[in-house]
């Protein structure tokens, strides 16, 4: 079946120029809906993300548990469904749009190719390999989770 043109989805992650390294583009890699009445988009259909930051089998997880939660809610009423699924959509999109940009700024930090900057990288990467705390924020706030 073709995909509507409203998904808004697009087919696989992109590369575009950045000012100063080739990184893939992670901006509009989401949907701007994930849901249509009757259907819904999960996982990589649904968004595409940098492939540095490992991320999108944890947001199809994540998208999976919501969607079934709020279809859960609407307990098979047909009046419910259509709105559990938009909500699932403005959820999901919030969310995923802002691993889209974590994942993106590490995609720019990985391709640096300036030598200065790459040692203050791989300086940065030493001392947050160190630093738990840092280390589990920053885990946390990518995947949503502990
Ligand atoms: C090399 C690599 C490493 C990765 N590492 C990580 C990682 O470390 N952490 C992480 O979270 N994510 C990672 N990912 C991403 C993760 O694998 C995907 O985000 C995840 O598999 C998406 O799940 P999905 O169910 O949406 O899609 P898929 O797993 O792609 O499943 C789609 C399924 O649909 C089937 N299909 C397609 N077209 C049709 C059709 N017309 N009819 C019937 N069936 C069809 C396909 O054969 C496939 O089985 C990685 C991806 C790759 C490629």
């Amino acid at each position: 079946m073709p995909v509507p043109t409203s998904w808004g989805a697009r087919a696989s992650w992109s590369w575009r120029p950045c000012p100063k390294a080739r990184c893939a583009s992670a901006s509009n890699s989401v949907g701007r809906t994930l849901c249509i009445p009757g259907a819904a988009l999960v996982g990589d259909a649904a968004h595409t993300v940098h492939p540095v930051g490992g991320q999108g089998m944890n947001l199809a997880f994540q998208d999976a548990e919501l969607l079934a939660d709020l279809l859960g809610h609407a307990q098979g009423r047909a009046d419910l469904l259509d709105e559990a699924t938009r909500l699932y959509s403005d959820g999901r999109r919030r969310q995923v749009k802002r691993v889209l940009h974590l994942t993106h700024v590490m995609g720019l930090i990985g391709s640096l190719e300036s030598l200065p900057l790459i040692r203050a990288r791989e300086m940065f990467l030493r001392l947050f390999n160190r630093t738990r705390l840092l280390k589990k924020l920053f885990v946390q706030r990518i995947i949503d989770v502990g």
